[in-house]
């Protein structure tokens, strides 16, 4: 299960609630962990033996351990080098969730949009538009694992199904623009995630990986010429124009992490 907090329930704002230190970031936890042990729930009810969980926002510790389900185990922290683990956890399931999720980068109307760095203005793969849902998905899909729940903000979701089809998903809250949107409370939203989770869990040999042809071509476009400078010292990584970067592999997981571990490092 890949957990984010932007697409949680009722987390609308970054400054307030979605940046660790914020003055209502706990309350945001709180909300996150509803939402996953919500989905935790559903996925045992549906046949899940057990449940790994990576948090993919910030510093990679917003999961409270003390009250997440048991079955679970949880990576704490973001390492930068997650491929060794990711390759074992991979060959180890048969299907993964993402809880929390929300739109790219530039989608109109929707909530805390944004494309893994704040940086990316957009991110291509084999020519197709798509965000962290799409990326993810298609990373599981690499070693032919699909993706059987989303979570999220009504435009995340909406991205999800345009790219992946009629699989389960559960909008926890209508965007209504970046910083605010029409929230379910959180024991409506629980109640949703769990019935979709236990369907996404039961529906794991029916929904197709999102599996696409290698070698495996990527294209970011950056707001910032600066970043394509910075980019382009990567070996692999070649210049289109004054804001475009490609990169092509044949092992996407591989390809993507030495790329995005590049992009966020801080400067
Ligand atoms: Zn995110």
């Amino acid at each position: 299960m890949l957990v984010d907090l932007e697409g949680a329930s009722g987390v609308v704002d970054n400054d307030e609630q979605a940046r660790p230190g914020s003055a209502l970031y706990q309350e945001a936890r709180d909300y996150l962990l509803s939402d996953v042990n919500a989905a935790i729930e559903g996925a045992e009810a549906g046949g899940a033996e057990e449940v790994i969980i990576f948090d993919m926002h910030y510093f990679g510790l917003n999961l409270n351990l003390a009250k997440v389900s048991s079955k679970t185990r949880v990576v704490m922290g973001k390492p930068r080098k997650i491929y060794p683990l990711l390759r074992e956890v991979y060959k180890e399931i048969n299907g993964f969730m993402m809880v929390g999720f929300h739109a790219m980068a530039q989608t109109e109307g929707s909530l805390l949009p944004h494309t893994y760095d704040h940086s990316i203005k957009s991110l291509r793969l084999n020519q197709v538009l798509m965000g962290e849902i799409g990326m993810e998905a298609a990373i599981a899909g690499f070693y032919g694992i699909p993706l059987v729940l989303v979570t999220g903000d009504s435009k995340g979701v909406e991205e999800a199904r345009n790219l992946l089809g009629n699989i389960p998903t559960v909008t926890v809250k209508q965007a209504i623009n970046q910083h605010s949107a029409l929230c379910l409370p959180l024991a409506k939203s629980r109640e949703e995630i769990r019935k979709k989770a236990k369907e996404g869990a039961e529906s794991i040999t029916r929904i197709k990986p999102f599996n696409l042809d290698p070698p495996y071509t990527i294209e970011v476009e950056f707001f910032q010429p600066v970043k394509v400078q910075k980019m382009i010292k990567l070996t692999g990584v070649e210049q289109v124009d004054d804001l475009v970067v490609r990169a092509q592999g044949e092992d996407l997981p591989l390809l993507w992490e030495k790329f995005i571990g590049f992009c966020q490092d801080y400067d």
